[in-house]
């Protein structure tokens, strides 16, 4: 059996396949509007989200972009602290499975890889479903939101909130890919499916770090050693 190679994060969760399993059954166009019932909610829903103001998917991913959250969502922030905002998250799996960590956990339809440290490397939020579920910051509920974002909206999206990004040089076929500055929010672009590009996924990760070892008698927090 040949070895596997390891791969480094960002390109692991980049193109991570696991979440094909959290596809809907086709046919089935249950939003209608932000509070419409999530067929998997994996964490917590407030009962008063309908006195807020509408939040749009679009609203969500300009914030991403400009940001580098998701609601409570951010690379750098521990897993153990969004659990404790967002309740616990949906289990993914492993990234090898050799070892544990790093690991694959879920809020909705954003997918985080989390180092053994429990700092969150990775946010990938997979947004080519018609209804994306997304973390919504002023509830700290997930809130199921209408897609279908076109390249447009988006950019558009991103001028006026004053985010600067650019296209990536090297584009792969059948796509279209662009950044967000300075954080380098990647933002791609499906361009087989009507007549203008549809965002598929908008994911940003950090750099490897120096990952301190979990401290002898650090208590259980459920998410394993
Ligand atoms: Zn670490």
């Amino acid at each position: 059996m040949p070895a596997s190679t390891p791969k480094k994060t960002t390109d692991t969760i980049a193109h991570h396949d696991s979440t094909k399993a959290l596809r809907r059954p086709e046919g089935l166009r249950a939003c209608a509007g932000k509070d419409a019932p999530s067929e998997k909610c994996h964490g917590r829903r407030s009962a008063s989200a309908g006195t807020l103001p509408c939040v749009t998917a679009l609203d969500v991913m300009t914030e991403f972009g400009s940001t580098g959250r998701i609601g409570p969502l951010r690379c750098g922030a521990s897993l153990t602290d969004i659990a404790a905002v967002l309740g616990p998250p949906w289990d993914i799996g492993r990234v090898s499975t050799r070892t544990r960590w790093p690991h694959l956990f879920s809020y909705g339809h954003v997918e985080l890889c989390v180092c053994r440290c429990r700092t969150v490397t990775t946010l990938s939020a997979q947004t080519w479903h018609d209804v994306v579920e997304l973390p919504a910051a002023r509830t700290n509920t997930i809130t199921s939101l209408p897609a279908r974002l076109t390249y447009r909206q988006l950019t558009a999206a991103l001028d006026a909130a004053g985010c600067c990004w650019q296209p990536v040089s090297r584009q792969s076929p059948g796509g279209v890919e662009l950044r967000t500055r300075p954080l380098g929010v990647a933002f791609t672009f499906r361009t087989d499916d009507g007549p203008e590009p549809l965002l598929e996924n908008a994911s940003v990760w950090l750099d490897p770090h120096d990952c301190p070892p979990l401290p002898p008698g650090h208590p259980d927090d459920g998410f394993g050693a």
